[in-house]
């Protein structure tokens, strides 16, 4: 059998070195790549019945020329060509403009196929296509391929149909027999050939119910068997905590624990005591309580003779975090130690030594702490929060720091589950979906700019209350001074109106991280009483008095960003409010500011949010680590995903994947594809 994937396009018959450099714009550069690039829509040219047809529909007959072609010329170099079909029993008029070449070609009693526009007051076409004879079955849904350079779709189907005949036979089948009885599905082959060549409507469908699966499974099996090869590496640390004891700890906290967080300790604390390495994403909307199962985790990890770091993106936030930690913790005699940049000198080789003996048995730091020259004694758990932006590459190489610990990330954006499992495939997932018990809903308003003067004394009458707020202006990342621009616009707007009887601080990414963090330090201690920010204020950051966020621009943000920054307020027992700026111009628009402002719950939002703007966009522009599929579409295919999921979950723990006989065309077909990657199969 050959391998498609080593046979250059070159061997396809008609392609030669010059097509060769147009298709690798394609990314189309061996046989493989060519039979595997389909179409992104169909072009129908299906036989209808013309009484079916509404006006201006697209239209496809079949008959027989009537009457003598007529040229006519009008105009400049313009032109009719003008005959008439008999179809079946109607008389069809026919013209193709600018298209004088076509009148040699036809002559009266010819059987043709004409496709084009239907006029169906005087039963005319305004034509876009002919053929001659009759159009074959495959020629019904015309496959239209993404196209670049000078190469034509047409072109690029003659190409396709040239491989598939001469290499169609080698499109193996790669799942087992098993598998396509139980979803009746068609074979691999069928599905690249109905894919580019379909007959009919229902040859597509099944084609891509094969291949979304298909699609999927790989995927998931790279994922799930990347998942048992981090688990059970060797070397992986069993945190065995004394049950009682943590039940003490949870019992002393100032409330009970929701039911949710209930759940996810248990599945965190399971992970922890097992020898397997823990892995695993915990999701909890702003205010879920993530940090209190953090603490948790931690002092299970404390007690047991273990260390632990709690890394965030910021060091306000670390500071934060670790006042927290130390308010919960250190009742119960576990230390809790800060690291951060402006720690230096004796203080931090104080710390590091300590560190290094044991003495501390929490660290919080910023992400730098995994990167410098800190050693632990023991450390035996990590969790980091906010890190939905990293890929699954940075993920992994944060758990290969040192020793094997366990791994915990947190993360306040929802994540809707077809997201979490590809996104975050190789990991488990842990979900806080309910808040505490009697937390007041943050009430949302939409208004249009020219609202901004009553916006300004909203915000003022929460002032006067002794509350603080939020303004912040929108980061275009392609033109960073505008966005300052618009900040220091909106602040000297405030300033001129309230000439010092309250505060603003402005906050923008020009200046430099000791004066952000300062202005940070000033907000959260009321010297300012409303802070006016482009640069997205800190993702977690909390100050409790702060009730009001003022949103900018706002249909510039994606939904979960709105969200995150509306988390930033409600924190204590006040009422909370969120102000949206914005003149949207499309309905999706409108749509997307309407959604905030009916409801609260992350995950409605971020579910919309997927809907609306596609897998590729909804974690922003950083790296993703979203696969992109050929034909599977997350958001509509999601119930085939979970279903590939779960086999892909049966065929490596259940089924004997790396013995047995039955898969071993599809072990075969995911080595040749590297998709193990440098992981090694031991
Ligand atoms: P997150 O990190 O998920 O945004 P936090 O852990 O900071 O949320 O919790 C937000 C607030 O809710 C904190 O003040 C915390 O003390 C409080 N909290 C957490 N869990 C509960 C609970 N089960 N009942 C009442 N209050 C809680
Ligand atoms: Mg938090």
């Amino acid at each position: 059998m050959k391998n498609l994937n080593e046979i250059p396009v070159t061997d396809v018959k008609g392609v030669g070195a010059e097509t060769a450099k147009t298709l690798k714009e394609l990314d189309i550069e061996t046989v493989a790549d060519l039979l595997f690039n389909f179409p992104y829509r169909y072009e129908d040219y299906r036989l209808r019945d013309l009484s079916e047809v509404a006006h201006e529909e697209r239209v496809t007959v079949q008959g027989e020329v009537l009457t003598e072609p007529t040229l006519a010329y009008y105009g400049r170099k313009k032109s009719k060509l003008s005959f008439r079909v008999a179809s079946g029993h109607q008389v069809v008029k026919v013209d193709f403009f600018n298209q004088p070449y076509i009148k040699g070609k036809l002559a009266v009693g010819d059987e043709v196929t004409i496709s084009g526009k239907w006029d169906k007051g005087r039963a005319q076409i305004t034509a876009s296509k002919y053929k001659k004879g009759h159009q074959t079955a495959e020629e019904a849904l015309e496959g239209v391929y993404r196209l670049k350079g000078t190469i034509r779709n047409k072109t690029l189907l003659k190409f396709t149909v040239a491989a598939f005949d001469t290499y169609g036979d080698d499109i193996v089948e790669i799942l087992p027999e098993k598998w396509l009885q139980k979803y009746q599905l068609i074979s691999r082959k069928e599905a690249v050939q109905f894919l580019h060549f379909p007959k009919n409507p229902e040859d597509l469908k099944q084609a891509r119910r094969r291949m979304v699966y298909e699609e999927f499974l790989l995927f998931q099996l790279k994922m799930q068997l990347f998942r048992k090869i981090e688990r059970e590496r060797s070397g992986g640390v069993s945190i065995d905590y004394d049950v009682n004891d943590l039940r003490h700890y949870i019992e002393s906290l100032p409330f009970p624990l929701t039911d949710a967080q209930k759940r996810v300790v248990n599945e965190i604390c399971g992970d922890m005591k097992s020898h397997f390495h823990m892995n695993r994403l915990l999701q909890g909307d702003v205010g879920s309580g993530k940090t209190v199962v953090a603490s948790i985790a931690l002092y299970a990890a404390a007690k047991s003779g273990f260390q632990g770091a709690l890394m965030v993106p910021t060091e306000i936030l670390a500071e934060q975090h670790a006042n927290s930690l130390v308010d919960l913790l250190q009742p119960f005699d576990v230390t809790v130690g800060l690291l951060t940049s402006s720690v230096k000198g004796k203080r931090r080789r104080e710390m590091l030594a300590l560190l290094a003996d044991g003495q501390i048995d929490v660290l919080v730091g910023t992400h730098a702490l995994i990167q410098e020259e800190v050693v632990f004694q023991k450390l035996g758990l990590v969790i980091t929060d906010e890190q939905h932006r990293f890929g699954v590459e940075q993920r992994r190489v944060l758990r290969e720091k040192g020793t094997y610990p366990d791994v915990l990330f947190m993360t306040a954006t929802p994540i809707p589950r077809t997201l979490a499992i590809t996104a975050f495939g190789e990991m488990d997932v842990s979900i806080i979906d309910e808040l505490p018990a009697g937390r007041k809903q943050i009430e949302t308003y939409w208004v249009k700019h020219q609202m901004l003067d009553r916006v300004i004394g909203f915000i003022e009458q929460e002032i006067l209350k002794g509350r603080q707020a939020y303004v912040i202006c929108p980061l275009i990342e392609e033109s960073e001074k505008l966005d300052v621009q618009n900040a220091i616009d909106v602040y000297n707007i405030l300033n001129g109106k309230w000439n010092g009887k309250h505060s603003a601080g402005l906050m923008h990414g020009k200046l430099l991280p000791a004066d952000k963090d300062q202005i940070m330090r000033d907000f959260n201690d009321h010297k300012i009483d409303c802070l006016v920010s482009t640069t997205v204020v800190e993702v977690g950051v909390n100050v409790p008095n702060a009730t009001m966020m003022v949103i900018y621009d706002a249909d510039r943000f994606g939904l979960a960003q709105l969200h995150q920054l509306r988390g930033r307020v409600g924190r204590g027992a006040e009422q909370s409010y969120c102000v949206l700026i914005a003149d949207p111009k499309t309905e999706v628009g409108k749509e997307r500011m309407t959604i905030m402002t009916e409801t609260n719950d992350g995950f409605v939002v971020s579910e919309r949010d997927l809907e609306l703007r596609g897998p590729g966009d909804f974690f922003g522009k950083k790296q993703s680590g979203i696969p992109e599929f050929k034909v599977a579409d997350m958001v509509h295919d999601y119930r085939v995903l979970e279903i590939a999921r779960q086999d892909a979950v049966d065929i490596i723990y259940h089924e004997g994947f790396l013995e047995t006989e039955e898969y071993a065309p599809l072990r075969a077909f995911l080595e040749a594809n590297g998709v193990f990657g440098e992981q090694k199969l031991d």
